[in-house]
């Protein structure tokens, strides 16, 4: 049933890493609570709703039967709200099972999707697991939701053309997950960008662009920074 915020303060502050929260509308039953507030993104509308909190005490598949029950009574109280959007944290360990396992989709933003280059807004070393992972659960059907959406980085896109934001479904979070393993390098924040000669003097860079030097390789040609990310140049030289 629905209650003030105020009501799962206990809870919330027993029982959920974040704590409570004062603002929006509350969710109780007896598998746990749910706190939902106008988003905080500012990109967002304001027919969209952030789930700020979700608290379970732990029933077998409380997560999902409360989800459903309270999707049913949101549909019927807000029926002008389309979507609602929700923020997991890996550094938690969240890996989004509880909202896959729900029907969200994952929406990543473009800087969960890959790092910042270095320079202005960089991340400093280790800020990296602050980015938080971006899901959604449509309500309603809303045209705007996939320009919303689009993680905003063209050359990702180009590299990973399945990594746009699509309906239905969003974006492929397993595949992500398994395009990082195959390339950690990635997923790490580093100084540098490696530069790695193939037999035909064609460049792979760990930003990953490819580029081929007209004679010679970085050294000769005095590229210090990698052209595509900005990075200072590590060049591997190839043992003839
Ligand atoms: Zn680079």
């Amino acid at each position: 049933m629905w209650a003030p915020p105020k009501h799962v303060s206990r809870m919330l502050a027993e029982k959920h890493y974040l704590g409570p929260i004062d603002r929006g509308a509350a969710w109780v039953d007896e598998f746990g609570c749910i706190v939902i507030t106008s988003p905080t993104s500012r990109r967002l509308p304001n027919q969209w709703l952030e789930l700020a909190r979700w608290c379970l005490l732990g029933t077998k598949n409380g997560g999902s039967r409360q989800w459903s029950a309270f999707a049913r009574a949101l549909r019927h109280a807000r029926p002008d709200v389309t979507t609602i959007v929700s923020y997991s944290d890996p550094q938690q360990g969240h890996t989004g099972a509880l909202y896959r396992a729900c029907n969200w989709w994952w929406a990543p933003t473009w800087l969960r999707l890959r790092p910042p280059p270095t320079g202005n807004g960089a991340w400093a070393q280790g800020e990296q697991q602050s980015v938080k992972d971006r899901w959604i659960f449509p309500l309603t059907p809303d045209a705007d939701r996939p320009a919303l959406l689009r993680a905003n980085d063209e050359s990702i896109l180009r590299r990973w053309p399945w990594a746009e934001y699509r309906k239905p479904g969003g974006v492929p979070f397993k595949r992500w997950r398994e395009e990082c393993a195959r390339m950690p390098d990635q997923t790490q924040t580093t100084d540098e960008c490696v530069w790695t000669p193939d037999s035909d003097g064609t460049y792979e860079t760990s930003c990953d662009e490819a580029f081929v030097f007209t004679a010679g390789g970085p050294a000769e040609n005095g590229a210090r920074y990698c052209c595509y990310c900005g990075k200072s140049l590590k060049e591997i030289v190839r043992a003839e």
